[in-house]
């Protein structure tokens, strides 16, 4: 086990009747409110007048930042930062999902620097210790950055897609009513629980020399909610009890709880993000089908243990096959829940990718260097693990 610190200050009020507190929780930053939504599902579910009408009557002025893109752009958070300075906003509310809060990131970094552009923030991987307050209102349950440190942000002038991180970046205050997420299609409900999923499969001890047990287990519960709620939601999509456990399951993933005492790991989203960056796919379905691949090409005798242990503990296979064959089972599993339980499309193909840009996909991955992770992944690793998803 690695030394840690462990320090999320977000304040998270979760269920049906937290929204009362919206408003107290504002005004110990200010009056003046910076509201960021996406492309206007929160106005067809109502949740926009709700909040509205809230902050109104308790004179919160607001200002707004609409349109926020999936795979929001860094011009788009750039437009927020601008009336953020022009107008001195004091916090940022995020009402969405992970694109609406990680814009809102990138605007409350931007706005507190002197040209107001976030791209050299994210270009230059800076770490971000001085923001404006950002409270969430989340809608979609995904990506954990209602209560993390990271926000991705796109610029698809040069097709970059980069995390921008920084103990400044946590959300103040999250807001999680399930509820919300009952309007979530059935496409966006599969591809925000595989990136769940991943997200705590990517710092999962693959490289089998764990010892940190207790967050193993940890791990595998928050894996084994995915399996079991998503497929619920995605058939009954206003089960409280299936859309709540997906929500909690997207906040606990990535707010440092999961990877206490681990080797932070991102191989699968690093690889995803080229993806997105080249041909702004959804995030989550990306993962899909990069990730059964990885676990493909990283299998060996070293990482065969903790995959089959993953298969076991996740998947409930039986702990009667000898180890390789137990974890080639497990990858089986997490293929068949990929592209038959969550019904994602299985190959790149099928999105209308094929290998022109591989080559570029794979270097600017790799930073120049290697993905680590249980087995360290060069370029050429990279480029074979994108063919084998053609
Ligand atoms: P999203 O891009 O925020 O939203 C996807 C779609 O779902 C949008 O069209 C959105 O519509 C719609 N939507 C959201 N909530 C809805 C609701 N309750 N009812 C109906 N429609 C709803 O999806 P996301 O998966 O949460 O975020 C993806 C982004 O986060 C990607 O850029 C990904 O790379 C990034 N990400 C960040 C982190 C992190 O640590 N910060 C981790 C993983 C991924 P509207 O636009 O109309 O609202
Ligand atoms: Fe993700």
């Amino acid at each position: 086990m690695n030394d840690f610190i462990f320090h999320n200050p977000d304040k998270v009020y979760f269920g049906k009747n937290q929204m009362e507190h919206l408003p107290e929780e504002l005004l110990k930053f200010g009056k003046k409110v910076l509201l960021v939504y996406g492309g206007g599902s929160i106005k067809k579910n109502g949740l926009y007048d709700t909040v509205t009408k809230l902050l109104k009557a308790n004179d919160i002025e607001i200002f707004e930042l609409s349109g926020v893109e999936p795979n929001p752009r860094h011009t788009t958070a750039n437009r927020g930062a601008k009336i953020c300075k022009k107008e001195n906003i004091d916090v940022i509310l995020a009402v969405g999902g992970g694109s609406t809060i990680d814009c809102s990131k990138g605007v409350a970094a931007a706005a507190l620097t002197e040209t107001g552009d976030v791209w050299p923030l994210v270009s230059n991987r800076v770490w971000v210790e001085k923001a404006l307050p950002i409270v969430a209102i989340l809608t979609n349950a995904a990506t954990g950055s209602e209560m993390d440190s990271w926000a991705v942000i796109s610029n698809m002038d040069t097709n970059e897609k980069i995390g921008l991180g920084g103990g400044a970046l946590v959300p103040r205050v999250a807001f999680e009513n399930p509820e919300l997420s009952f309007s979530l299609p059935t496409y966006q409900t599969a591809c925000g629980a595989f990136d769940i999923f991943n997200h705590v499969l990517d710092n999962y001890y693959l490289a089998g020399d764990a010892t940190f047990d207790m967050i193993l287990e940890f791990q595998e519960a928050v894996m084994r909610a995915v399996v079991k709620w998503a497929p619920v939601a995605m058939k009954e999509p206003e089960n409280y009890e299936a859309r709540a456990n997906l929500m909690w399951a997207s906040s606990m993933a990535l707010n440092n709880i999961l990877d206490a005492g681990t080797v932070h790991g991102c191989a699968c989203h690093a690889m995803e993000h080229e993806l997105s960056a080249y041909y702004d796919i959804t995030h989550g379905h990306g993962l899909a089908i990069v990730t059964p691949r990885w676990l493909q090409y990283i299998l060996d005798e070293k990482t065969a243990p903790a995959i089959y242990r993953l298969g076991v503990k996740v998947f409930g296979i039986s702990e009667e096959f000898a180890v390789m064959e137990g974890a080639k089972k497990a990858i089986e599993a997490v293929s068949n829940f990929c592209f038959n339980t969550l019904g994602l499309k299985a190959n790149l193909s099928n999105l209308g990718i094929n290998d022109e840009h591989f080559k570029n996909m794979a270097e600017h991955a790799c930073f120049g260097g290697v993905i680590s992770g249980p087995k360290n992944l060069t370029a050429a690793d990279v480029e074979e693990i994108y063919k084998m998803c053609l």
